[in-house]
């Protein structure tokens, strides 16, 4: 039992959640190490929701209310940390939820399935191993989609997601969303839209940005993706990580 007057007290029990959904087939071994990594930028960014996140964050509200086939894409880490959120996001915005793991085994697509489910998901695409495509015919584990969500979809959000994944959905011509407290990551600067966050603080953030943004017209919706410049954001998310004092 974490106190709760313990200076790391969220943190900790982030942690928590992770060692046990390692523990319950949910993550593989790299999931920790991944979480690991979130963890210390999220330390040096000060455990906080940013200027540059927020924008990114109304930016990504407004590209999901205006995509025709939005998709929410959830793998080891997103189930163990958000996977409720994720499953009201999904509710606001009509948005499919897909499984799509980067070491994908039957029985863990099987684990984050039941994680979903429990947290509400009725629909959940991405499960049936033997269907998948692969996005523009690129035949590696990196490429597959489900062929009625993300192979179709013209908006992903892709929280913690690999660098060559990345890639490769930007390539295919999607709106890439993704969460990741790593300014410098390839999947940070591939994506169309980088929200430089906790996973556990953004999510919640894009609903209620959505919920504000949901009545604006069309061309409010498109200018709020025109002025945006990921590499710009990213930039100001990396002067916050600067170190001024001990
Ligand atoms: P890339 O291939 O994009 O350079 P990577 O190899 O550094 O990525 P991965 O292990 O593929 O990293 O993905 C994990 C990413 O998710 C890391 O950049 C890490 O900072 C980030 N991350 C981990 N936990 C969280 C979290 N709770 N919220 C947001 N981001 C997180």
């Amino acid at each position: 039992m974490i106190p709760k007057n313990h200076p790391r007290y969220q943190s900790l029990v982030l942690r928590d959640k992770i060692v046990k959904a390692h523990k319950n087939g949910i993550l593989a071994d790299s999931g920790m190490i991944a979480h690991g990594r979130g963890e210390a930028f999220d330390y040096l960014i000060g455990e906080v929701t940013s200027a540059p996140a927020k924008e990114a964050i109304r930016t990504a509200a407004a590209a999901l209310l205006l995509a025709d086939n939005p998709v929410l894409s959830v793998n080891g880490n997103t189930a163990a940390l958000a996977a409720e959120e994720i499953v009201e996001l999904s509710r606001f915005l009509e948005a499919k939820i897909e499984i799509n793991l980067f070491y994908r085994t039957p029985k863990r697509v099987e684990n984050v399935e039941k994680v979903l489910k429990k947290a509400g998901a009725s629909q959940i695409y991405g499960t049936d191993s033997d269907n998948l495509k692969y996005i523009e015919g690129i035949e590696s584990p990196r490429a597959t989609a489900s062929a009625e969500g993300i192979f179709k979809a013209d908006v992903i959000l892709v929280p913690l997601e690999d660098g060559d994944r990345a890639e490769i959905l930007v390539n295919s011509g999607k709106t890439v969303i993704t969460v990741d407290l790593n300014p410098l990551s390839r999947t940070s600067k591939k994506s169309s839209i980088t929200i430089v966050d906790n996973i556990v603080r953004a999510i919640p953030l894009i609903k209620e940005e959505v919920l504000s943004l949901k009545e604006k017209d069309i061309n409010s919706l498109k200018n709020i993706l025109k002025s945006f410049n990921n590499e710009k954001n990213l930039k100001e998310s990396l002067k916050i990580i600067e170190i001024k004092e001990l």
